[in-house]
């Protein structure tokens, strides 16, 4: 079902591939030490959704890993090559068919060096399903505060690394507790991100709507979805805030969401076991200009 695009000297613009051959050699770096960066998309109606957002960050992670920067125009080649591909994706909100596009950037082989694909498969339903039915958080502690990282550059704070074990692990403890999700916090319980997703929260005061977000780049990943959304929600009147947010401030949100490309929003309904106030309106109206980005 997923469609590989390899880029290689012979073809830097990317070739089809056979996803059930072996693809990766056993000591590449990406795979035996997460060494590498990559990004998560979304493509609607096989067009990748805010790809200029994506490719920029994902040129920004390699800079800080070292990697040899991305050639833009071969990777989005190569995506349009696989998205015309795939196999069928299925039709969603976005009244559209929906695939999951990935691009991974691996450290290689020392004899090879670097090396990129691109991989293309159709949305997964369960992933989709989050959009309508919200998902149950927990907060737990990240440990540290990441935004105190800055100035170690080889901790790689706010780079999308395909170290990705960690978020893994604690998708993996919040399940066995009964929730779906993960708010990460500092010590002192600010909210930082979710494992795979950004943290958004709608307050209304006086009328005026506000919507507010960690600092995007203090120490956590900044988020295209979250990004997109505050950008077409202040070109229709909503107020827009940036800073510290703890959990009492999701307890009193008018409503609380975690945002990333494929899942897009899902509502934040349960905190720690409580109910969080969800308002349908709300998710409709930014699902909307998710929709028209
Ligand atoms: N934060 C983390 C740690 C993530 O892994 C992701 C997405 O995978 C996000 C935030 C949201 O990013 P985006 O909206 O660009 O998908």
């Amino acid at each position: 079902m997923t469609t590989v695009v390899m880029l290689t000297e012979d073809h830097p613009n990317g070739v089809l591939v056979d996803a059930s051959k072996p693809l990766i050699n056993i000591e590449d770096q990406g795979l035996t030490r997460g060494d590498g960066v990559f990004e998560t998309m979304l493509a609607a109606n096989r067009t990748v959704r805010k790809l200029d957002m994506h490719l920029s960050r994902l040129t920004n992670s390699a800079r800080m890993l070292d990697l040899p920067a991305p050639n833009q125009n071969a990777l989005t080649q190569a995506i349009e090559l696989g998205l015309k591909e795939a196999a069928e994706g299925p039709q969603t909100v976005l009244g559209s068919e929906e695939h999951v596009v990935k691009i991974i950037i691996s450290r290689g082989t020392a004899e090879e060096g670097a090396h990129s694909w691109i991989t293309v498969a159709p949305a997964p339903q369960s992933t989709l399903e989050q959009r309508t039915n919200g998902v149950k958080a927990l907060t737990l502690p990240r440990g540290h505060d990441p935004a105190e990282e800055g100035s170690y550059p080889w901790l790689l704070t706010g780079a999308k690394t395909l170290s990705y074990a960690l978020n893994m692990a604690v998708l993996r403890y919040a399940k066995k507790q009964g929730a779906d999700d993960v708010i990460f916090v500092t010590d002192d319980r600010r909210i930082l991100e979710g494992a795979t997703s950004s943290v958004i929260v709608a307050r209304v005061n006086n009328g005026v709507k506000t919507l507010l977000t960690p600092e995007p780049n203090h120490g956590i990943l900044p988020g295209t979805t979250q990004g997109a959304i505050f950008k077409a929600a202040q070109k229709n009147g909503w107020a827009l805030g940036f800073g510290p947010l703890y959990p009492q401030d999701l307890y009193e949100a008018d409503g609380v969401w975690l945002t990333s490309s494929v899942r897009l929003l899902a509502p934040v309904t349960h905190l720690n076991g409580n109910p969080l106030r969800h308002n349908e309106e709300f998710t409709a109206e930014l699902l909307d200009y998710l929709a028209q980005g």
